[in-house]
């Protein structure tokens, strides 16, 4: 496959996340931030996960210890070695700021690289407009990254085959399985999930049921770990707005409306577990 120097850029909940599953199989991973204690920070976290991995004896100590020995903390895409042969970027879900990395990138690994977004929803065709088209994909990794097992592969309007095999056998390799999807509003994950969790929330908009009542009918009787309310505090209710926001501008239908009560909790700040309170209080 000939991929060894793997840069992923931005190293908070994803990017740390997939900087520990390349380290720990085998590959030299460049950790970008821009400031020094969030490198740290994600040390910090990947060192608790291996140390998790290692009490449930799905790791070595061997492996642990490589995988650390793997990530290099970088502080800019200048300071990135020339030989990088695969880039990811998981930075917050900014468009513009995602387009900055990816001319920068482009400036400096021209087509020597392959390329990718960790994107949950912004147009993969579109990102790959800064950079090269033919060698930008979308590699949606789910999160916590290191336990899940789906890798959503996103294929731009210019995606070569060859760069989707080459992800492909990447994602493979990393024991992942890989999900072969083109590049449309929310992508497939997304694009049910987020409706799903809408419908949930009209559902207690209208009184249908209480919040409660709501969870326990999807996890008994459809058998999903949590109920739908609860995953959406769980992913934060802003970002659960802000994908409803891609499905309806993108495909122009008012099935993806997102529902008022919804935005109405955004506007005051319930955005779910990260600041203590959504549908329920943490
Ligand atoms: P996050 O806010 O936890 O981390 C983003 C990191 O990027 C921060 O550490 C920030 O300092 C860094 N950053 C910002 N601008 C930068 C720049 N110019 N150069 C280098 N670093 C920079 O975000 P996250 O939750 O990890 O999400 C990252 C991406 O992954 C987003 O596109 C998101 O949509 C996608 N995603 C998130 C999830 C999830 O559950 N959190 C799941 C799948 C995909």
């Amino acid at each position: 496959m000939g991929i060894k120097n793997v840069a992923v850029v931005g190293a908070g909940t994803m990017g740390n996340g997939i900087a520990h599953v390349f380290a720990q199989h085998g590959y030299k991973v460049y950790l970008v931030d821009q400031e020094e204690k969030f490198l740290d920070k994600a040390i910090a976290t990947i060192t608790a996960n291996l140390d998790r991995q290692l009490k449930k004896e799905v790791i070595t100590q061997e492996i642990k210890d490589k995988t650390l020995k793997n990530i290099n903390k970088t502080l800019s895409i200048a300071a990135l070695p020339a030989d990088i042969d695969f880039f990811i970027e998981a930075i917050y879900e900014n468009k513009d700021a995602k387009l900055k990395i990816f001319r920068e990138a482009k400036e400096k690994f021209g087509d020597k690289t392959f390329y990718a977004s960790n994107t949950s929803s912004i147009s993969i065709t579109e990102l790959a407009a800064a950079s090269i088209p033919e060698k930008f994909i979308g590699m949606h990794f789910m999160n916590p990254v290191p336990v899940m097992k789906l890798v959503e592969v996103i294929r731009g309007y210019s995606t070569t085959d060859e760069t989707y095999s080459l992800i492909k056998e990447l994602s493979i390799s990393l024991e992942k399985e890989p999900v072969e999807v083109h590049d449309y509003p929310g992508f497939i994950s997304n694009r049910i999930l987020m409706p799903m969790i809408n419908e949930a929330v009209f559902a207690l908009y209208e009184g249908v049921a209480k919040k409660e009542e709501i969870d326990t009918v999807m996890k008994l009787g459809m058998n999903h770990p949590m109920g739908p309310l609860t995953l959406a505090d769980f992913i934060g209710l802003d970002l659960c707005l802000n994908i409803m926001d891609v499905l309806y501008n993108g495909f122009k239908d008012s099935k993806y409306r997102p529902c008022p009560l919804l935005v109405k909790m955004v506007n005051a700040g319930k955005l779910g577990r990260k600041t203590g309170e959504g549908f329920y209080k943490y």
